[in-house]
Parts: C-alpha cells; structure tokens; sequence
C-alpha cells in the first residue's frame, strides 16, 4: 500500500487556491471517493461552513475543530483551505491522519503575513509536510508575486493584527520589491463581484439618480480602475439585448479627472467586451458625446427629454448638462 503524504500547498492571494482545494474534491467524486473538506474556524462565531473562491466558486465544509467528531472512515482524502490559520496542535492532528489512518491531507494556504512573518499554520506546515509545492501568482509588474499585502485606503499597512475580522482592509499580492516599497500597481482594472454598492458615491456622480443606479447594478458587471491602490474609476456595464453592451455607469472621482482614468478604463474594456458580442451602446449628456467619439462612438439617436422625470433632482440635471440623451454606439 502506498504511504499517504501530508501536502502543503502555498501560494500568495489570489493564486487560485480555494479552486485548486474544491477541483480536487470534484476530482475524488469523479472518482467514487469522498474528499472531505476542512477548514479552520476563526473565531467563536459560528459562521458559514462554507469556503469560497474569489473566482466564486464555493463548496461546503466542516470546520478543523469539529474533526474528533468525525468518522473518517467514508474518506479517501482530507482537504484543508484557509490551513494558514491552523494552529500547532491542529497540524499535529492532521499528521496523525495521515501516518496512523494512512488518509492523505492536502492543505492550501499562505505561506507568510502581510508583514511576512510566517502564520503558525504554515510554519507547521513547512516544518512537517512531506510535499511543499508553491501554487504561483503574479504582481502588478510581471514578476512572481510571493508577498500579501494589506491595502487600507490605498495604501500598505505596515502595523496591525495579523488577522482581522470584518475590517475594511483588502489583500493584494506583490513582488518582494514591491512589497517592501509598498508600491501598488500605477494602474489596475479589476471585476467588482461583491460590495458593488460601496463604490455607489463614485456612480452618482455619473448618474445621479440612485433608483435609476438600482435598476441596472445588480444584473450588471462592475469594473474598477485603481491608480496605485485607490479606485479612481468606476464603470458598469449590462447586456440588455444577446450581444449587445450597454455602459451603463462611467465615472471617475472629482479629484482624479483629466488624468485620463476613464478613457483608459473604457478602452479595456472595449478590448476586452470585443470577442463577446456586436455592438457597446452609451447614453450619455451633449456635454460627454467627445468623450466616447474620441474612443470611436458614433451617435445613432437621441432620446428627448430623457432625463425629465421624477428620478433626477432637476438641479442637479442643470450642474450636469443633462436632458436630452444622446446615444451613441460602437461596433466591437
Ligand atoms: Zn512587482
């Protein structure tokens, strides 16, 4: 009988781990065999027993602490996401698994913090794995991203907890150069899947009509550019007919305009909306029509007297030169 192997699979954020943890499963059901997946639970609450991609893919689990509770005889093989947050004892576990019921233990994390001091799961994991494998991701500039960092406001913590619940911070692989520095990508277009509405100040400001925001944001994807971490701009864009775009929302924050964000945002993703359809359509102020003919648009109609109605704040419509909407379109 083969000997059964602890694994650790590190990689920094956003290298896909989560998938790779639920493709396994699939690939033991594909099989016949179960695939029993763990991960640790990180505080008292008793959360969602459930680990999720940022790719969104998602699959249920059970929590670490529950695993005296469990029969592992249906098992073939025990996965463990998130395996940075294990503690020393819970690795100790995870090695009797493997050399007393001969079960393999497959666990993804991270290697390191985002100040890079290794997490206790992973200096465990390290000292005791019999396979280390890195799982890799890319920085901003190219290189190998092996570095996490802690983005708050835009800007790389330095200080802090090595874990927090629920703050407003995000995490952001990098390049060891870049990480030291704490430089972030000059620019970066990135799809918004969750938290749309937290960037709802900055569509206002394109659209100033909030229930007029409500009826296309949730059906529609949502794309930001980041200068060096902060959002700068945002863009919405929908599919109203099979193959056929419309930008819904376009908007860059006050402070940030004439820097080129938004022509720069829209070019990626004409480039990007190309393959998938005919046409991207916009509907836009008299004022705004350069703009999108300066990137190729080209107007097909106008609706009178469009924005006259009870959604819009009739002075805010004047600061912004709305009232007649021009429609312009582009052929992808
Ligand atoms: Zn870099």
């Amino acid at each position: 009988m083969d000997m059964a192997k602890l694994y650790f699979r590190y990689g920094a954020m956003g290298s896909s781990k989560t998938a790779n943890a639920i493709m396994v499963q699939y690939n033991y059901h594909e099989r016949g065999q179960n695939a029993l997946m763990l991960k640790p639970r990180l505080d008292s609450r008793d959360g969602e027993r459930i680990v999720g991609s940022r790719s969104g893919l998602s699959a249920p689990c059970v929590y670490v602490e529950e695993l005296d509770g469990i029969d592992l005889s249906p098992y073939n093989c025990v996965i463990v996401d998130e395996a940075q947050f294990l503690t020393k004892a819970q690795v100790a576990k995870l090695v009797e698994i493997v050399d007393e019921r001969n079960i393999p233990v497959i666990c993804y994390g991270l290697r390191a913090d985002f100040q890079g001091n290794l997490f206790e799961g992973s200096t465990w994991l390290m000292a005791w794995a019999d396979t280390i494998e890195e799982i890799k991701t890319v920085c901003w500039c190219g290189r190998k991203a092996t570095c996490n960092a802690r983005v708050v406001d835009g800007v790389v913590a330095r200080e802090g907890e090595q874990i927090v619940l629920g703050g407003n911070e995000s995490y952001v692989a990098l390049c060891r150069r870049h990480w030291a520095k704490g430089e972030l990508a000059p620019m970066e277009v990135k799809k918004i899947s969750t938290g749309k509405r937290a960037h709802l100040p900055l569509l206002l400001e394109a659209d100033p009509s909030e229930a007029m925001i409500d009826r296309y944001l949730d059906e529609s994807d949502m794309y930001v550019l980041a200068a060096h971490g902060k959002p700068v701009s945002v863009a919405v864009i929908g599919e109203p007919e099979p193959g056929t775009f419309e930008l819904y929302n376009l908007a860059t924050d006050a402070n940030e305009r004439g820097k080129g964000y938004a022509s720069e945002l829209l070019r990626h993703l004409i480039r990007m909306y190309k393959p998938l359809g005919e046409k991207l359509q916009v509907g836009t102020s008299a004022r705004r029509m350069g703009f999108y003919e300066q990137l190729g648009f080209r107007q097909v109609g106008v609706r009178k007297d469009f924005f006259l109605n009870e959604n819009y704040i009739p002075a805010k419509l004047a600061e912004q030169g709305l009232r007649d909407m021009e429609v312009l379109e582009l052929e992808l």
